[in-house]
């Protein structure tokens, strides 16, 4: 597998130049449940304006969410931030190299502690991320669930006896180019795959039966009726979302709920009638557990009737001067149509 790295593998991902723990542990929460294109924009973003784990910690959150809008999952950036701040603080900087002190920082659970130990400090480390379940599942046949406790336990044992202990950056990086670009989801490389004399599921023509899917659950949809608020000016009102549960610290629209009438939110919140009442085209977002509907409803408000709120933003729509703060997708698509409706 390592001469099949040295000549196929991917050497010049922007984690790769340059590697440290900081660099490959961004580049890892980041591949977290993302592919590797969608990544790359989001982390020389992040690598620019927070080019060490020093720069990360000294950083408000806002401005982490802000880099992180549009990546989803946020609590691992607001993990992120908490880390950078315990390494600054606590390690003078210095990322630990054992899995355990790693595995002791919010965010960092054993296969990304892994592979900063191995691809940062190539020193023999296990990791067991999607690609490399993919590979080791239908290298040994392995059926069930990998979410399922006894098939995990199983995979990790397979995965530290794979592990090479003389050139681990190497070989952790193999394994993950493997799965990624021959061992792919559908339709693998198996006729191109260093791993296939020994392939128990290539062997058997059943490599995409690997690994078994995650047991079928009912998606429930929810509806969240929300406030876009806007102002004479363009300006726009959001709120701070509460730091636990969904886009957690991130700014959204104030929430509407299902008995409550948009005129009465107003009067209650902003302390006046609004001038015009108006609803707009639902916007869907899908989570991983369910799916969502936002249902907006638009009241125009006189500046004049405005109140303030600490958790409150008037954020102006059409400029992004001064206004660094995280903003879900579908929140930044609702205010992307609410600009062009104002301007046309
Ligand atoms: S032989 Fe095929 S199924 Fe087996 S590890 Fe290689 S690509 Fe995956």
């Amino acid at each position: 597998m390592l001469s099949w790295y040295a000549a196929h593998g991917r050497h010049d991902l922007p984690w790769q130049t340059e590697p440290n723990a900081y660099r490959v542990w961004v580049s890892e929460i980041m591949l977290q449940q993302t592919q590797v294109a969608t990544v790359i924009p989001y982390y020389e973003r992040f690598m620019a304006q927070f080019p060490d784990v020093d720069a990360l910690a000294a950083a408000p959150m806002d401005a982490v969410l802000h880099l992180w809008s549009g990546l989803g999952y946020y609590a691992r950036a607001r993990n992120l931030h908490k880390t950078a701040i315990r390494v600054s603080r606590d390690f003078g900087g210095v990322f630990p190299d054992g899995v355990e002190a790693l595995q002791a920082l919010p965010g960092i659970g054993l296969s990304t502690a892994g592979a900063i130990v191995s691809l940062a400090y190539d020193r023999p480390a296990t990791i067991l991320d999607g690609n490399v379940k993919r590979v080791l599942t239908r290298y040994h046949a392995i059926a069930g669930w990998p979410g399922k406790s006894a098939v995990a336990k199983r995979l990790w044992q397979l995965a530290g006896a794979a592990a090479c202990t003389q050139r681990p950056a190497a070989y952790t990086q193999a394994i993950m180019d493997l799965g990624a670009t021959v061992c792919t989801r559908r339709q693998p490389g198996c006729d191109r795959c260093p791993l296939q004399p020994g392939c128990r599921a290539a062997m058997l023509s059943c490599a995409e039966d690997f690994p078994t899917p995650r047991p079928k659950r009912a998606r429930p949809t929810r509806h969240q009726g929300v406030i876009v608020a806007r102002r004479d000016d363009g300006a726009v009102l959001l709120e701070r979302r509460p730091d636990a549960g969904v886009w957690g610290g991130l700014w959204s629209f104030p929430e509407l709920g299902p008995d409550d009438a948009a005129a009465a939110w107003s009067e209650a919140r902003l302390g006046a009638r609004p001038m015009r009442v108006e609803r707009l085209a639902a916007v869907n977002h899908t989570f991983t557990h369910f799916d969502l509907v936002l249902e907006p409803v638009l009241i125009a408000v006189a500046p004049a009737a405005v109140m303030d709120r600490p958790d409150w933003l008037w954020y102006k729509l059409g400029s992004n001067s001064n206004q660094a703060v995280g903003l879900p997708a579908p929140v930044r698509t609702l205010l992307d149509s609410t600009n062009t409706e104002a301007n046309s």
